[in-house]
């Protein structure tokens, strides 16, 4: 399990073809990350092969359909470090596992009921709860951030109280880039009596998680983000968590027995995906954490944290030459964050940045407050340009996005 950048990029269509265009530096992977040849062919052998629903017919394609979309739980089990494969919910997304628990968990909570966020948080987790607010009444409380945007866990035993239910926190911004510090909340909100959410969005690209051992009760991420395919996601929960908490949504396949009076629930995770579930989709998402999980965690980590090194060093000797005018959000250099960066130039907008980027230099960024607005308020700032990495980014992606860096601070004052 040696990391080989040269194996690894080669194994990306995306990649290929623009070798032959010319310059493609895709630097937007906190958004959505390319996806490599296995996905895809599982997915097209899927839909050529065993296209059926699941859990359904009884015919040889719809056993082969259900067979195929049970081992992709599996295999996201065996990534999440999960011994009970029934722990895992096929989702829409991070999103959509939010909104399930806003909807699911919520339906037990009541007025005086307390939920603990933090001030990081992507408008995914924020904008369900807030809806929950209207909805029940509960009061929802949030944990501060650092100058680094690391949450600041000095008064999280005064803000955690025995009325918290849930905290529901990010496990790294993507915004900062800052990993939060699971144990020490989970120890807090397990003291307290209350689940702890984490939104793993950014972290789950990052190699496999042992979330047993984690401390969190709930896990959600997008399978978009993982090399994997989009419209699936996860949403693990511990099983007895899984079973104290009440369905979002209602349909077929979720169901035990039915009347015209009630009805009683399958067992986890059925209970959980009603309706037909993104079978093609989890298919991919499970060869896609597969795929991730037979390399070496290790590898890519310090291929990621050698890239990430190279473009903030670059930017620091960037900025003697420039004024300072480049500001950099999140923990400084040498401290642990995920691979992703986000910088203002002075008052340059974003959007300008990101064009100059893309149309000078190939190098694709984010601009704008990256769902989490409230976050950029904080810094004081409407906006940001993120340039964030991925398995397969080389040396040749810095060296082109620090090359644009410099010509957007001469061409923009
Ligand atoms: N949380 C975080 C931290 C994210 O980065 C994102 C995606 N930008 C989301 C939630 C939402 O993910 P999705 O759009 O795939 O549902």
């Amino acid at each position: 399990m040696v990391f080989d950048i040269d194996q690894i990029t080669r194994q990306f269509a995306i990649v290929r073809h623009y070798e032959s265009k010319g310059r493609f530096h895709y630097l937007d992977n906190a958004a959505t990350a390319q996806i490599p040849d296995c996905v895809i062919s599982a997915m097209t052998e899927h839909d050529t092969r065993r296209r059926s629903n699941v859990r359904r017919g009884i015919h040889t394609l719809a056993q082969e359909a259900n067979d195929a979309f049970e081992t992709a739980r599996d295999r996201v089990a065996t990534y999440l470090g999960i011994q009970n494969s029934d722990e895992v919910i096929f989702t829409g997304g991070t999103t959509a596992g939010i909104n399930m628990m806003a909807l699911g968990f919520g339906q037990n909570l009541e007025s005086g009921d307390e939920i603990v966020l933090s001030q990081a948080e992507h408008h995914s987790n924020l904008v369900p709860w807030q809806m929950l607010k209207q909805l029940k009444g509960v009061t929802l409380r949030f944990l501060p951030v650092d100058g680094n945007g690391v949450l600041d866990l000095s008064r999280a035993e005064e803000i955690i109280t025995p009325a918290t239910k849930l905290v529901a926190v990010t496990h790294a911004s993507n915004v900062t880039g800052a990993i939060t510090d699971v144990a020490a909340i989970g120890k807090i909100a397990r003291e307290r009596g209350a689940k702890l959410l984490l939104d793993g969005a950014q972290m789950a690209p990052h190699g496999p998680l042992n979330l047993p051992g984690l401390g969190a009760d709930f896990y959600v991420f997008s399978g978009h983000k993982t090399y994997g395919p989009g419209g699936v996601g996860i949403l693990w929960g511990r099983m007895e968590s899984l079973e104290e908490m009440p369905p979002a949504f209602g349909g077929g396949e979720m169901v035990g027995h039915v009347t015209f009076e009630k009805t009683s629930y399958a067992a986890p995770p059925r209970k959980f995906e009603a309706g037909t579930p993104p079978i093609t989709q989890a298919v991919g998402l499970g060869a896609a954490l597969e795929w991730l999980g037979n390399h070496d965690p290790q590898g890519i980590r310090n291929h990621l944290n050698s890239l990430t090194e190279q473009i903030m060093a670059g930017m620091a000797q960037l900025n003697s030459r420039h004024d300072s005018r480049i500001r950099i959000l999140g923990p400084s250099r040498g401290e642990r964050r995920l691979p992703l960066i986000s910088f203002s130039i002075g008052g340059a907008h974003p959007h300008d940045i990101c064009q100059i980027m893309n149309d000078r230099h190939g190098v694709a960024l984010r601009g704008g407050h990256h769902c989490a607005e409230p976050l950029h308020a904080i810094f004081d700032l409407d906006g940001t340009t993120r340039a964030s990495l991925g398995m397969f980014n080389r040396q040749e992606d810095v060296d082109a996005l620090l090359n644009g860096i410099e010509d957007c601070l001469n061409i923009l004052t």
